[in-house]
């Protein structure tokens, strides 16, 4: 049985996207507006392509359904996982995502935790994550009187830092930034603030109050480590929360990941060199089954590996 599998994106346009994800990962993307290539998708709405081996030509999505077993144990038949690259060329509305049990209720969805990688930022781009609110009423009197300047809480971002967004945490994207992001497979996103923008078609675009001031934290306590300073490291970890962890591997020499039970995923963000003596080059996107074990690394690359948790299979 053939334990790697190479996938190939699918593009959204977005009203805020740009062609940084041609300009700096050479994919082929469908117009100068592309806003995210969904790297590793099950999604509905868009699920990655096997490009090579025996299962050549199926849905990442159809392959999981269909050889459930291969990927680790567990009854879970959702895809646990979905993996993102983001061109925000303009600011991402303003937002916050449920946790699974008020996703479910009142969207019929999973909720969303999600992690950002740094992968580019232009000079002097912040990243809005959290508020200065104190409590929820303060936040809702703040956003109806449009206090933005007040309620928002913007920081500074380089490249290498990296950030887990609970779900409760208002955030977005700003303008400048390439990342790499890896969620739980959900797409339930509540929008506070859009900056009254319109869309393709004219439109504003449709806000969720009432879901985003019930599921906000407040006053908000915003998780970030700045994990730039560990690229001096082989393998590092970056991210161990409820639904996934997320390792760094940065391959000068021999490097060796070992992985058990669970199939990993894994994302070259630099460089090129051979894994387990598969070719590899930026921008490559791979599932990796647990039969495998293991990622034997050599050249000069850099990549991101993420696994879902045991208990979310
Ligand atoms: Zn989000």
């Amino acid at each position: 049985m053939q334990n790697w599998l190479k996938l190939e994106p699918v593009f959204k346009e977005m009203i805020w996207g740009g062609q940084r994800l041609k300009e700096n990962f050479n994919y082929d993307i469908p117009s100068n507006q592309t806003g995210e290539a969904w790297v590793v998708s099950a999604h509905p709405e868009g699920s990655s392509m096997i490009v090579d081996g025996q299962f050549q030509n199926m849905t990442l999505d159809s392959c999981f359904k269909e050889y459930r077993e291969i990927f680790g144990p567990g009854n879970n038949k959702t895809f646990p996982l979905m993996i993102k690259i983001i061109d925000a060329n303009k600011d991402l509305s303003i937002q916050v995502h449920p946790d699974d049990e008020y996703g479910l209720k009142h969207s019929n969805s999973l909720g969303k935790y999600e992690s950002w990688y740094i992968l580019d930022a232009n000079p002097d781009t912040k990243l809005e994550i959290g508020h200065h609110a104190q409590t929820v009423a303060e936040f809702a009197k703040m956003l109806k009187n449009k206090q933005f300047d007040q309620l928002l809480r913007y920081i500074p971002i380089e490249k290498g830092d990296c950030f887990n967004v609970v779900p409760g945490t208002v955030h977005a994207l700003c303008a400048g930034t390439l990342v790499y992001e890896v969620q739980q497979n959900s797409n339930v996103t509540y929008r506070i603030y859009d900056y009254d923008r319109v869309d393709l078609n004219g439109n504003l675009r449709e806000l969720h109050i009432e879901d985003s001031l019930n599921v906000i934290t407040a006053p908000s306590k915003p998780e970030n480590n700045n994990l730039s300073k560990h690229d001096n490291e082989a393998i590092t970890k970056l991210i161990d929360n409820k639904y996934f962890t997320l390792h760094q591997a940065v391959v000068n020499a021999q490097t060796r990941f070992d992985f058990n039970q669970v199939f990993i995923t894994c994302t070259i963000i630099e460089g090129s060199g051979f894994i387990n003596g598969h070719s590899v080059q930026k921008g490559d996107n791979f599932v990796v089954l647990p039969n495998e074990k293991k990622l034997a690394m050599t050249g000069q690359f850099k990549a991101l590996i993420a696994q879902p948790k045991l208990e979310n299979m």
